[in-house]
C-alpha cells in the first residue's frame, strides 16, 4: 500500500446527475467499441473466414478496444480522483490499469467465433473495454485502502442487486481475480464507486440500503437460490413493463390516426363550407 497523507475530510456526497454523466462516457466507448465490431463483421460469413482473416481483425480490433481502454482508464482514473480527493492528498500516482492483453482478446475472439454470431465478439469487445474501467478503479483502491460499492444503473439485474446489496466493502484481492474485476458484463451499466472516508457516498445508493431490502425480501436459503428467485420476479416485472408499452404505443398510433382522421374532415367540411359562401 502507498504511503499517504490524510486530510481532514469534508463530506462528499457524489450526485446523481454526476454519476449519470461518468455512466453515460463510459457508455459511449462501449457503444464504439460494440458498434465497430458489428460494422466490421457485418455482412461477413464468420463460418467461412480463414485464420489469417480472423487474426487480421483481432490485431484491429486490438488498436480499437486498447485506445478505448485507455479513455475509459482515464475516466476513471478522474473518477477515482474525485471521490478521494477530500481524505488523500498525495494522489500523484494514480494508475491506469488499461486491460491491453492480446493473448486474452485472441482467447476471446476464437471462444465465440464458433457460434457465428458476431454480437458475442461485440460483447466481449465492449466488455474488455468496460475492464480497463473496473480495473483502474479496483487497482488504485487497493493500493491506497479504499473501500469500494457497486453502484446499479438502469435496469439493473439480480446478480448487479446482489452485488449492491453488499454496501461499501474494502476493495480486496477478492474482489480482484486474475488480474480483473470479477462479475463484469458488457450489457450492464451498472459499476465501482470509490472512497476513501465514510464521509463519501453517491447520491441514491446510501449505502446499498434499498438494494439489501429488495435483496434480503426475496425468498431463497443461500445467496444463489435467492438470486435465482430474483431473477424470475424481475423477468416477471420486465414482461409486464413491455407489455404495458406496447399498449401505450398502440393507444398512441391509434389516437394519433383518429386525429388525423378527423383533422381531414374538419379541412374538408371547411373547404366546402368556404367554397358554397363564394
Ligand atoms: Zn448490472
Amino acid at each position: 500500500m502507498a504511503k499517504r497523507k490524510v486530510k481532514k475530510t469534508q463530506p462528499v456526497r457524489m450526485s446523481e446527475e454526476a454519476w449519470n454523466e461518468y455512466i453515460r462516457r463510459l457508455r459511449l466507448l462501449s457503444d464504439d467499441t460494440y458498434n465497430w465490431v458489428m460494422k466490421w463483421l457485418d455482412g461477413l460469413d464468420i463460418a467461412g473466414l480463414s485464420d489469417a482473416e480472423w487474426n487480421r481483425f483481432v490485431n484491429l480490433l486490438y488498436i480499437k478496444v486498447v485506445k478505448n481502454g485507455e479513455a475509459a482508464a482515464t475516466l476513471s482514473a478522474e473518477l477515482f480522483e474525485y471521490m478521494t480527493q477530500n481524505s488523500l492528498e498525495n494522489l500523484a500516482h494514480v494508475d491506469m490499469f488499461v486491460n491491453d492483453d492480446i493473448r486474452e482478446l485472441y482467447r476471446m475472439v476464437y471462444g465465440v467465433k464458433k457460434y457465428g454470431n458476431p454480437k458475442l465478439i461485440a460483447e466481449g469487445a465492449s466488455r474488455y473495454v468496460k475492464l480497463s474501467s473496473v480495473d483502474t478503479v479496483l487497482g488504485n483502491a487497493l493500493k491506497y485502502g479504499c473501500e469500494v460499492a457497486w453502484i446499479p444503473h438502469g435496469d439493473t439485474c439480480a446478480f448487479c442487486i446482489a452485488l449492491a446489496s453488499n454496501g461499501w466493502q474494502p476493495a480486496s484481492e477478492k474482489l480482484v481475480k486474475n488480474g480483473h474485476a470479477e462479475h463484469v458484463h458488457a450489457n450492464c451499466d451498472c459499476t465501482f464507486a470509490v472512497r476513501y472516508s465514510r464521509d463519501v457516498d453517491v447520491e441514491g445508493y446510501d449505502d446499498g440500503k434499498k438494494y439489501r431490502k429488495i435483496y434480503y425480501d426475496t425468498e431463497g436459503s443461500d445467496s444463489s437460490e435467492r438470486i435465482k428467485n430474483l431473477r424470475r420476479e424481475l423477468d416477471a416485472e420486465n414482461k409486464e413493463e413491455i407489455k404495458k408499452q406496447q399498449h401505450e404505443a398502440y393507444e398512441e398510433r391509434k389516437k394519433r390516426k383518429e386525429q388525423t382522421e378527423a383533422d381531414a374532415k374538419a379541412s374538408f367540411k371547411e373547404a366546402s363550407e368556404r367554397f358554397f359562401d363564394i
